[in-house]
């Protein structure tokens, strides 16, 4: 390796070429990065307000997924007011983009999920439940502090790199519809990774952490099973029918049996879309929607080939017609890289945990004690395990299609502490501390932790090499990805439009203004920690604010 004055180098800083040849990549001298990266978390502390203010607002809009319409125009503004370029629709997804700021390599992604869960509208700060809009969704989960972590900390590093002309491409992207696992795999299809180096995304936790190999959790597909029947009288003329309902029924009986001879890692679950339309009138069509996890994308593909034997037998039993299923959504088990998850773990452990008010700690007891949970407040230490559980203890869990991501290009996934621990998750619970200081905070230290590790991959480009080095060379040396959505399906954009049709105008009464309000919870009138106010009553007055 030879190093080199680069012509372009600004007058405070001294860097060296750490490869030569059609990319010019510099390494930045340690010490020198250290004191950016320092430069870097100051910046962000700087930007809290900005940070608590994206926070709340995409916590106010409460979108599903697909119907992330607000939240992505309110970002994509953003980006575009601080010179990002942007393309819109990405992938036939019109609630996808990417959003492009620099020159040159290294070329980094940088994602989060934005989507919320239905039925998890809730009041922020109120420690029991209290819903907005009853019925209404919510960000049950947090996902609504993602994007404030990576904006933040891309505004950071973007004037770091602009001040001291270091060559890099940032590339900002939201996981839609992450809930649905229905965008990413059909990012990665449409090319948006094809020259990425390095791929970060962040999620809500409760701590700050990250990790590398097989994340845990499961990969799946979701797929739609539809029956034709035949309508009749039900009572008239019930011999002429053929119902549609009885395929869903019998599907999910026969799946109900035989998934106690499947392996113990599996999880399956459905919910039935349509189930008909009146008592009286024979089914004609039905459907049953399936997430089927397993740990492998062969165990996947093998446990989806029994859901359509069983879907099948189904059809023959009612005399009905099985029509083409249809997949909604797909997510391949996560796998993350060991180079930059360590490389971003040292600057977790730099930044360190917020500092938990008492006021923070008062809301998490109450809430886990609302839910049933040990109540034990907000985290003291950094979360220390990074290495992967030992081969053959994971036992499955939740998805997330960052890992088809992760299967095309190193990637690693920041969680940083927005939520409280030991919550049920995808439940409105979930979103009582997503738009309070426990957030705001924790969002915070995500961006600085986001933003330090950005600067590593700009400035290191030995540890790009690494990252490809155990991509190619451990990660996929015996696994090659294959999506799992077929050639011919499209992602699934009409779900939750009903919903958003139906909630939408109560919804927008609630929209966060910060031009007349600090904060949402100032907007709301809210105090912060509201507990229950006795037994049996939530609050004093549940009337909308
Ligand atoms: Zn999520």
């Amino acid at each position: 390796m030879r190093s080199f004055r680069i012509p372009v180098v600004c007058l405070t800083t001294a860097l060296s070429a750490a490869s030569l040849g059609a990319q010019q990549r510099v390494a930045v001298p340690a010490a020198r990065l250290e004191g950016l990266k320092r430069e870097a978390i100051a910046d962000v502390d700087s930007r809290a307000k900005f940070t608590q203010q994206m926070v709340d607002q995409i916590f106010s809009f409460g979108e599903l997924g697909f119907q992330e319409v607000e939240t992505s125009k309110f970002i994509v503004k953003i980006l575009r007011d601080n010179g990002f370029t942007v393309e819109e629709g990405v992938a036939g997804i019109p609630t996808a983009w990417v959003a492009t700021w620099g020159s040159g390599k290294p070329v980094i992604a940088i994602g989060s999920d934005i989507d919320g869960i239905p039925q998890a509208s809730q009041k922020p700060a109120v420690a029991c439940h209290a819903p907005l809009v009853p019925g209404a969704p919510g960000h049950g989960e947090g996902h609504n502090t993602g994007q404030p972590v990576n904006v933040t900390a891309v505004l950071a590093v973007k004037k770091i790199m602009e001040r001291e002309k270091l060559p890099g491409t940032i590339k900002v992207w939201p996981g839609v519809a992450e809930e649905q696992l229905a965008s990413k795999a059909y990012l990665v299809r449409a090319g948006v990774f094809k020259d990425v180096d390095v791929a970060l995304f962040s999620h809500v936790s409760a701590n700050l952490s990250t990790g590398w190999g097989p994340g845990g959790g499961s990969g799946l597909v979701s797929v739609m099973y539809s029956f034709e029947g035949q309508a009749a009288h039900a009572a008239g003329a019930p011999w002429r029918g053929r119902s549609a309902l009885d395929a869903v029924e019998l599907m999910n009986v026969g799946w109900n049996y035989r998934r106690e001879h499947l392996r113990l890692q599996q999880r399956s679950h459905y919910v039935i879309p349509d189930g008909g339309d009146q008592p009286n009138v024979v089914p004609t069509t039905a459907s049953v929607w399936y997430y089927f996890r397993e740990l492998t994308y062969p165990q996947i593909k093998a446990m989806w080939a029994i859901g359509d034997s069983v879907a099948a037998g189904a059809a023959m039993m009612t005399g009905t017609k099985l029509v083409e299923s249809r997949v909604l959504g797909s997510a391949w088990p996560q796998h993350f890289n060991k180079p930059i998850a360590e490389a971003m773990f040292a600057n977790i452990k730099q930044v360190g945990l917020p500092k938990w008010s008492e006021a923070d700690q008062t809301l998490a007891k109450a809430v886990q004690k609302e839910m049933g949970s040990r109540e034990e407040g907000m985290p003291s230490r950094v979360d220390s395990t990074i290495a992967p559980e030992p081969e053959g203890r994971n036992m499955g869990g939740g998805s997330d299609d960052i890992g088809d991501v992760s299967w095309n290009v190193p990637t690693v996934t920041l969680r940083y502490p927005s939520n409280i621990p030991g919550l049920p998750g995808h439940h409105w619970s979930s979103a009582i501390a997503s738009a309070t200081p426990i957030a705001h905070k924790g969002a915070t230290a995500g961006a600085k932790a986001m933003a330090a590790t950005i600067l590593d991959i700009v400035a290191k480009p030995a540890l790009v090499d690494s990252a490809w080095s155990y991509f190619r060379k451990v990660q996929t040396k015996d696994v090659k990805y294959e999506p799992l959505m077929r050639p011919n399906e499209r992602p699934a954009t009409f779900l939750n439009t009903d919903i958003l049709e139906k909630y939408r105008p109560q919804m927008r009464r609630f929209y966060y203004d910060p031009s007349r309000f600090g904060t949402y919870l100032e907007q709301l009138g809210i105090q912060y920690p509201t507990l229950r106010k006795s037994k049996d009553k939530c609050e004093e007055t549940p009337a909308v604010p």
